[in-house]
């Protein structure tokens, strides 16, 4: 399997890095104009209409007519349902593996027709290693007014799982079928320190135009859940490599599903819990996963959390409001959570190593079996009973 992980790195800015940024906004939103105009769509026809044309005009070497639609493209596709125009504020610039030059830590970039920008990159021991390892392969670069994100990519064996572990993402914490849990209520936290920011200085400043700029995407709210998101998925992560468990998750559709008007819901709840949090974390889980060889599998997620996990039954009745899960078939009580994570791990279909099971000889195959899940689920719900697990940091 191939894992890629991003590595950024910083440099000190200079006139040339700040024009070639410039004119790449500039050449972004050109394209993007000529888009919309001429009613040209996607990112190679978009590449083909400006790819002589830009050449001449910006003076720009032949790599950047393809770089500039792509990003040009990008944007117009996801600004289709906003009414005011697109537009690239953001000073980026990106640039394919082919193109530019990394020798150790100088970054050569071409720009202009006989014009390469040197950029020596800052770096610590973190990124020095990703520098050092030939066998890396070094993927596309994005540079943005402060820092250069490299794509680093290699080849790695999958591990083969002993054993398999599910996830139920909720809003307040990811809750592993062996019974780990982690608290996720400081994402809520912060999108509600922010939010109460937000609106004071709106209601202090009406017509102050840097809120556009201080709470935009890229804002510190989304970087500090990024960052807390990152000690979750790395250390759900770090447990599977160790144990040598592949990870199940639902698809990224459930969460948006469950969060709809008439699950038990107050509004305001609902308006507060976006969904970008939990498309990130599962988007960590399974890139860092895919670097540590750790193999990850999606399962449709109907019905995860209304069925039970020790007779199977559903309860289609059950509300978001209820956290405990009751089985009114078999009567077995279990946390909601663990419950929807243990049938998450079933449907996951990774094959696993065989485990030699004690006690299970001796007997009809259908009670040692029965006795077995018994057993784990006890196991289980003991482990998720000793709480919350601290969050290692970085
Ligand atoms: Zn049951």
């Amino acid at each position: 399997m191939k894992g890629v992980k991003s590595v950024q790195f910083t440099y000190r800015p200079t006139e040339q890095t700040q024009e070639l940024l410039e004119t790449f906004r500039m050449m972004v939103n050109h394209a993007i104009h000529i888009s919309l105009e001429e009613g040209i769509k996607g990112r190679l026809n978009l590449r083909n209409r400006i790819y002589k044309e830009f050449q001449e005009k910006y003076g720009v070497i032949s790599c950047y007519p393809y770089s500039v639609a792509e990003v040009a493209w990008s944007i117009v596709k996801k600004h289709k349902r906003w009414q005011r125009r697109p537009f690239a504020s953001r000073l980026m610039m990106k640039m394919d593996a082919s193109n530019y030059s990394l020798n150790y830590a100088i970054l050569s970039i071409p720009f202009k027709k006989g014009q390469r920008i040197c950029i020596p990159l800052e770096y610590g021991d973190y990124q020095r290693s990703f520098l050092m390892d030939m066998t890396l392969k070094r993927g596309s670069v994005t540079l943005t007014a402060r820092t250069i994100s490299i794509s680093f990519s290699r080849r790695i064996a999958e591990t083969e799982p002993m054993s398999k572990v599910g996830y139920d993402l909720n809003e307040k914490s990811i809750v592993g079928s062996d019974g780990t849990k982690y608290g996720l209520s400081e994402v809520a936290r912060l999108h509600t320190e922010y939010g109460v920011r937000r609106r004071d200085f709106y209601e202090k400043h009406p017509r102050d135009e840097r809120p556009r700029r201080k709470f935009s995407e890229g804002s510190r709210e989304r970087n500090r859940v990024k960052q807390f998101l990152n000690r979750v998925s790395k250390a759900v992560v770090e447990k599977a490599r160790a144990n040598k468990q592949a990870i199940i998750l639902e698809r990224p559709k459930g969460i948006r599903r469950v969060h709809q008007k008439g699950n038990g819901e107050g509004r305001e709840r609902r308006r507060r819990i976006s969904q970008w949090p939990f498309r990130m974390l599962q988007q960590q889980i399974a890139y860092k996963a895919a670097w540590a060889g750790v193999p990850v599998e999606f399962v449709d997620p109907r019905n995860t959390s209304k069925t039970c996990s020790d007779c199977g039954f559903i309860n289609r009745k059950l509300k978001l409001t209820e956290r405990e899960w009751r089985c009114p078939s078999c009567g077995v009580n279990l946390d909601r959570d663990l419950n929807a994570a243990v049938n998450i791990e079933r449907l996951g279909k990774i094959p696993c190593l065989p485990l030699v099971r004690a006690g299970a000889e001796g007997r009809g195959s259908d009670e040692g079996e029965r006795e077995q899940r018994e057993a784990t689920l006890i196991l289980r719900a003991d482990a998720f009973k000793e709480g919350l697990q601290a969050c290692p940091e970085d």
